[in-house]
């Protein structure tokens, strides 16, 4: 949803990096730190989705930032540099068409609160 290991509001990260991408982007995550929080927002349309957050930006969450920052990473996560990155193949003009109608319905269903949060438990 956002960028892997990281907070949606801030991009810092909130989780142990083990491996990045060559675009800079965490590949692989280790344990989650201290302040890391999974919490589910509730968007304009009824529905809901899962991001992580800081602690301290969960307190003040800043909806058109966090926003914004989920709008970016669907988008990043359709371009070709991206998945290729990744090993992927670029995209066909079908499912790009697809992807784009899907990020113009996001785009238009902001999220208005969180509805409930809750500390990313450590993995051992
Ligand atoms: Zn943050």
């Amino acid at each position: 949803m956002n960028k892997q290991g990281c907070c949606v509001q801030c991009e810092e990260p909130i989780y142990e990096v083990i491996e990045t991408f060559p675009d800079g982007e965490p590949k692989r995550i280790g344990s989650p730190f201290e302040n890391a929080r999974e919490a589910t927002l509730v968007l304009m349309s009824g529905s809901h989705v899962n991001v992580t957050f800081c602690e301290a930006c969960l307190q003040f969450p800043d909806f058109p930032v966090v926003h914004r920052s989920m709008l970016e990473a669907w988008k990043r996560e359709t371009t070709d540099e991206f998945r290729m990155a990744r090993g992927g193949k670029p995209m066909e003009e079908s499912h790009r068409s697809a992807t784009r109608g899907f990020l113009w319905t996001r785009v238009v269903d902001p999220p208005l609160g969180v509805l409930s949060s809750a500390p990313i438990s450590r993995r051992t």
